[in-house]
C-alpha cells in the first residue's frame, strides 16, 4: 500500500481562512476585534521564530497582536504582574506565554496565573481538568490540530483503535483525551511500554509524539493504518553535513509503504498548531463576548 498524504499545510490554510472570515464578521457585526498577546522571556532563537510567526499570522487573520519581549532575567513577580494586567485587558482575548521559560521561572505558576478563559494554549489546570472530564474547554493547539486532520480524513472516529505514543502534558495526554471524547478506544504508550511494536500494530490510528527522529518504522504499523507524526526534530542533512533538516518521529519511507494515510514532516501537524492557536483565540473571543462560536474551529 502507498499511503495517502494528509496535507497539513493545505488544511491549515483552510482553517486560517475560516478564522479570517469570522474575524471580518465579528468586526462588521459587533465591532469586536479578537486580540492575542504573546509573552516571550529571553532570546531563545527557536522561540523568537515561533513568536514572530504567531504574530504575523495573527495579523494576517485580521486580529490584533501584541508581543511582550521580556529580558531573560525578568523576575517571576514582574512576569506575573504582566499576566495579571493582560488578564484585565478587555482588548486581549488570548494570552500565550512562550515555553520553555528560563529556569528561574516556575512554568506552572505562570501558566496557572493566566485567566483560564484567555488560556489559548489550553495548558491552565482548569482547561486540563475540563478536557479530562469531557467538558467544554480550550484545547491545546497541537492535539486539536491532529484531531482536525483525523476528522477531515476519516469523518467520524468512533470505535477506532487509537494508540498515542508519548504521554506529555502538551501533546500525548490531551491527544488521548480528545480521541476518547471522539469515542476511540485508546492506548497511551510511553518509554516503559512493553513490546511497543505489537502495541502500535493494533492501531487504526497511530499518533506519535516522542521526540526521537525516525523511531517508528513500518514494523510498528498495521497495513492501512492512519499515522499522525507530531515529532519535529532538527537533524543533520543526509546529503550535506553542513546543513540541517527537519525530521519527524516516524520513518517516513517505510511507514508510507504500509500505512493508509500519513502526515509528512514538515507540512503535516506543524502548520496546524499555529492555525489552531488562531482558532482558539477567536473561540475565546466569542465565548467572552457571549457570541456564537464559528463552526469547525474547536471541539
Ligand atoms: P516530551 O519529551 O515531553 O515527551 C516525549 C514522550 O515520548 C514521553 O512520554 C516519553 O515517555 C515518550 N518516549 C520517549 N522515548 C520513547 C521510546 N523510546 N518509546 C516510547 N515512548 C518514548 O515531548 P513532547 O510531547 O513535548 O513532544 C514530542 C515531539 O513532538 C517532539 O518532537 C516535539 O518537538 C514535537 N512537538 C511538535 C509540535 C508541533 O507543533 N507539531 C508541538 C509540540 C511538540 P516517558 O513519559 O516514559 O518518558
Amino acid at each position: 500500500m502507498t499511503a495517502r498524504i494528509i496535507d497539513g499545510k493545505d488544511f491549515s490554510a483552510t482553517v486560517r481562512t475560516k478564522v479570517a472570515d469570522h474575524v471580518t464578521r465579528l468586526k462588521a457585526d459587533y465591532d469586536v476585534t479578537p486580540g492575542l498577546a504573546v509573552i516571550q522571556v529571553g532570546t531563545d532563537p527557536a522561540s523568537q521564530v515561533y513568536v514572530r510567526n504567531k504574530g504575523r499570522q495573527t495579523v494576517e487573520a485580521g486580529m490584533n497582536s501584541c508581543q511582550h519581549n521580556l529580558d531573560a532575567d525578568t523576575s517571576e513577580a514582574d512576569l506575573l504582574m504582566l499576566v495579571e494586567q493582560l488578564n484585565r485587558d478587555p482588548a486581549v482575548h488570548g494570552i500565550l506565554v512562550q515555553l520553555p521559560l528560563p529556569v528561574h521561572l516556575n512554568e506552572s505558576v505562570v501558566i496557572n496565573a493566566i485567566a483560564p478563559e484567555k488560556d489559548v494554549d489550553g495548558f491552565h489546570i482548569s482547561n486540563v481538568g475540563l478536557l479530562a472530564t469531557g467538558q467544554r474547554s480550550i484545547i491545546p493547539c497541537t492535539p486539536l490540530g491532529c484531531l482536525m486532520l483525523l476528522r477531515e480524513h476519516h469523518g467520524a472516529l468512533g470505535g477506532m483503535n487509537a494508540v498515542v505514543v508519548g504521554r506529555s502534558n502538551i501533546v500525548g495526554k490531551p491527544m488521548a483525551n480528545l480521541l476518547l471524547k471522539d469515542n476511540c478506544t485508546i492506548t497511551i504508550a510511553h518509554s516503559r511500554t512493553k513490546d511497543l511494536e505489537a502495541v502500535c500494530r493494533r492501531a487504526d490510528i497511530l499518533v506519535v509524539a516522542v521526540g526521537r527522529p525516525g523511531m517508528i518504522t513500518g514494523d510498528y504499523v498495521r497495513e492501512g493504518a492512519t499515522v499522525i507524526d507530531v515529532g519535529i526534530n532538527r537533524i543533520r542533512h543526509p546529503d550535506d553535513p553542513e546543513k540541517t533538516k527537519l525530521a519527524g518521529d516516524v520513518h517516513f519511507a517505510s511507514v508510507a509503504a504500509k500505512a493508509g494515510a500519513i502526515t509528512p514532516v514538515p507540512g503535516g501537524v506543524g502548520p496546524m498548531t499555529i492555525a489552531c492557536l488562531l482558532a482558539n483565540t477567536i473561540t475565546a473571543c466569542c465565548r467572552m463576548n457571549g457570541l456564537a462560536e464559528p463552526e469547525g474551529l474547536t471541539v
